[in-house]
């Protein structure tokens, strides 16, 4: 269906850094800090204006549960979550996922 389906069935070959049944953490292949992951859902969609109210929960649990990961991740000293929906935003990969970006101090965001 996409890049991050082909990963996640394994056709494409990633780093991944945690998975169960929902979802995948993987390392972004260009990434833009020190640290940059992806939080990826099994499901394919790709906005928000497709995600269910059960996928939103499962999402919502996954960001909670990744709050325990920071020191296995190098990111004791904080992290940015950040999600591109959309033309405007730059979204170039359609099957919603959520960037970890961290491991050293970051730019002010837009
Ligand atoms: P976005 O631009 O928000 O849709 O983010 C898509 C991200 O996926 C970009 O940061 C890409 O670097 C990343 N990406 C694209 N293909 C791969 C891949 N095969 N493995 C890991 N990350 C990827
Ligand atoms: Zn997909």
């Amino acid at each position: 269906m996409c890049i991050f389906c082909d990963i996640i069935e394994g056709k494409v070959p990633s780093t991944k850094r945690y998975e169960d049944d929902k979802f995948i953490i993987i390392d972004d292949i260009s990434h833009r800090a020190k640290k940059h992951y992806l939080i990826i859902p099994k499901a394919h969609y790709s906005t928000f204006a497709e995600q269910t109210e059960e996928q939103a929960i499962d999402l919502g649990l996954m960001l909670n549960r990744f709050s325990r990961f920071d020191k296995i991740l190098g990111l004791e000293e904080g992290y940015r979550m950040m999600i591109n929906q959309g033309e405007n935003a730059g979204q170039s990969v359609e099957h919603v996922h959520v960037h970890i970006l961290g491991g050293e101090k970051l730019p002010v965001a837009p």
